[in-house]
C-alpha cells in the first residue's frame, strides 16, 4: 500500500468516483469531501498528503478552500478545474495550489500530477536534512553554498538574475509559479515591466541551461501562467 493519502473533493459523483477508483486501482489511499466546508475539516483532521480539489463547490467556492487550507499548511493541493481562463489558473496558483488539471482529463494525467506531488513532497522532506546545499536534477547540478550551478559537469556562467530565477525554480520543482510570484520573488514587485523581463531573462537562462532551448527539458512555460522546473530524469 501506498503511503500516500489523498484527500479527494468533488461534488461530482461520478467525476468522485473516477478519481477514487483511479486512486484505489493504483493502491492510493483516499478520503472524500462533497463540499468545502468538509473538505477544510478532513484536511485539518486527517492531514492528508495531497488534496485534489475541484473548484466548483455546491457550498463556498475553491479558492477560499485553498486559502483557509493554507493559514495553517503547506499540504499540496492539485485544483481540478473546469474553467480554462488562463487568468483564473493564475489567480488560482498564486492563491496557494500547487497545479491544475482542466476538465476532462485522462486518468494518466491524474496519476502523472500526482507523481509530480509525491516527487516533491519528497524532496521538499529531504530538504530538512542538513545537507541539502547541492540540488541536482538530470545533469544539472546547483551548489547553493557556492552559489554557482552546473551542467553535465560544466559550470554555467550565468548572471546573478539568472542564478536567482534558476534557483527560485529549482527550489519549487513539479510545482507551476506563477509569473506574478516570480516577479515578486525575484524583484519584490510585480509589474508588467516585470513580467516582459522575466520572459528575457527565461530566454538567456535556457540558453545556458538547455541542450535545445526551443524545446526546453527543464523548464516547462506554462502559456499566460508561468513556468515549471520539470523533474528530468
Ligand atoms: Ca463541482
Amino acid at each position: 500500500m501506498n503511503n500516500t493519502v489523498v484527500l479527494v473533493v468533488e461534488d461530482d459523483a461520478s467525476v468522485r468516483n473516477l478519481i477514487t477508483t483511479t486512486l484505489k486501482t493504483h493502491d492510493y489511499r483516499y478520503l472524500t469531501a462533497v463540499n468545502g466546508k468538509e473538505a477544510v475539516m478532513m484536511a485539518a483532521t486527517h492531514n492528508p498528503s495531497v488534496v485534489f480539489l475541484d473548484l466548483g463547490l455546491p457550498d463556498m467556492d475553491g479558492i477560499d478552500v485553498i486559502r483557509q487550507i493554507r493559514t495553517w499548511s503547506n499540504m499540496p493541493i492539485i485544483v481540478i478545474s473546469a474553467r480554462s481562463e488562463d487568468s483564473d489558473k493564475t489567480e488560482i496558483l498564486d492563491a496557494g495550489a500547487d497545479d491544475y488539471l482542466t476538465k476532462p482529463f485522462s486518468v494518466e494525467e491524474l496519476l502523472a500530477r500526482l507523481r509530480v506531488t509525491e516527487r516533491r513532497l519528497m524532496l521538499m522532506n529531504a530538504d530538512g536534512s542538513p545537507d541539502q546545499s547541492v540540488y541536482t536534477n538530470g545533469k544539472l547540478t546547483i551548489d547553493y553554498s557556492a552559489g554557482c550551478a552546473s551542467i553535465g559537469g560544466e559550470e554555467l556562467k550565468l548572471t546573478p538574475m539568472e542564478y536567482r530565477l534558476l534557483c527560485l525554480l529549482a527550489r519549487n520543482t513539479g510545482k507551476v509559479l506563477t509569473h506574478t510570484y516570480i516577479t515578486q520573488n525575484i524583484w519584490g514587485r510585480s509589474w508588467d515591466n516585470d513580467i516582459a523581463s522575466l520572459r528575457v531573462f527565461m530566454t538567456t537562462l535556457r540558453k545556458k541551461l538547455e541542450a535545445s532551448p526551443d524545446s526546453p527539458r527543464y523548464i516547462q512555460t506554462h502559456i499566460g501562467i508561468g513556468y515549471r522546473m520539470v523533474r528530468v530524469d
